[in-house]
């Protein structure tokens, strides 16, 4: 059977972009007679806002969608820590203390790699070198781009658990899927490269391997993704303020269905 989800990360409310991205991840389960998950993704302690979580969930049933909703990914610590710990036994992770000016822009360059120190506030990154030596070459599949060889290096050895989290992103979505059992996970085009990094995770880690479907996001008229941190959310495109302001959701659902968008807003890959 079918499952896809819904994975939104309580740091702000939720915009157009979002809308777009459940109801396609909802109507692609539905037509395949699926499963559709909500999962909040709580981790980010610093920026996680615990109370979003129930103005996501008023958002999404005004949409007219409905859901099974998993455990937040604060419940499962110990299972990231577990899978760190195994990454870990097997010389894949090595801690590195670099700050952000240290590195300097968006490709990590390996400075700590080798590291054999476990200093008490750094995060740990995975070998990617390492680790594919030990997988071998990886593809995987997306339903609109077709199959891709992973390339889990494109931006250096990625961050596997934070300094101040048990597990980033990476680690926490990939185990995540399977522990749900995602079979198509359903995601922006944004988060297109950073598939190369869970699909060597699910190797490394024994995991059942989904397809998965990038769609296109909705980009302002610079051709900017909606974003959260361009207040998109607070701007006239944020979901609760257009329920409390009375609009009907489920007609807003349609219309995005029908790619009928507001003014200013269309379909793109999401330029940076
Ligand atoms: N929590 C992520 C976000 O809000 C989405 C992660 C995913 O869909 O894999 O951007
Ligand atoms: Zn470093």
């Amino acid at each position: 059977m079918e499952v896809t989800r819904f994975a939104p990360s309580p740091n702000g409310p939720l915009h157009l972009g979002h809308a777009w991205s459940a109801i396609v991840a909802h109507d692609l389960a539905r037509k395949r007679g699926g499963r559709f998950l909500l999962r909040i993704e709580d981790i980010d302690g610093a920026r996680s806002q615990p109370q979003l979580a129930d103005e996501f969930r008023r958002d999404l049933a005004w949409l007219g969608l409905e859901w099974d909703e998993v455990p937040a990914q604060s419940t499962r610590l110990a299972a990231y820590e577990a899978a760190a710990d195994s990454l870990r036994s097997r010389g894949l992770l090595y801690p590195c203390t670099c700050t952000r000016a240290e590195i300097g822009g968006p490709v990590y360059r390996g400075t700590c790699r080798g590291r054999t120190d476990a200093p008490r506030d750094a995060a740990w990154r995975l070998d990617v070198e390492r680790a594919l030596a030990m997988s071998g070459p990886l593809e995987w599949t997306d339903e609109i781009a077709g199959v891709q060889r992973a390339d889990p290096g494109f931006a250096g050895d990625p961050v596997l658990v934070r300094k101040d989290a048990p597990a980033s992103y990476h680690l926490a979505a990939t185990l995540d899927d399977a522990a749900d059992g995602v079979t198509l996970v359903t995601r922006g085009r944004d988060l297109f490269s950073a598939t190369h990094v869970h699909r060597l995770l699910q190797a490394l880690l024994g995991l059942p391997v989904p397809r998965w479907h990038h769609h296109l996001l909705l980009v302002e008229s610079d051709g900017r993704k909606l974003a959260k941190r361009r207040g998109s959310g607070a701007a006239g495109f944020g979901l609760a303020q257009r329920r409390l302001a009375g609009e009907d959701g489920r007609a807003l659902a349609d219309s995005l269905r029908a790619h009928r968008f507001p003014s200013g807003i269309s379909l793109g890959e999401g330029l940076d």
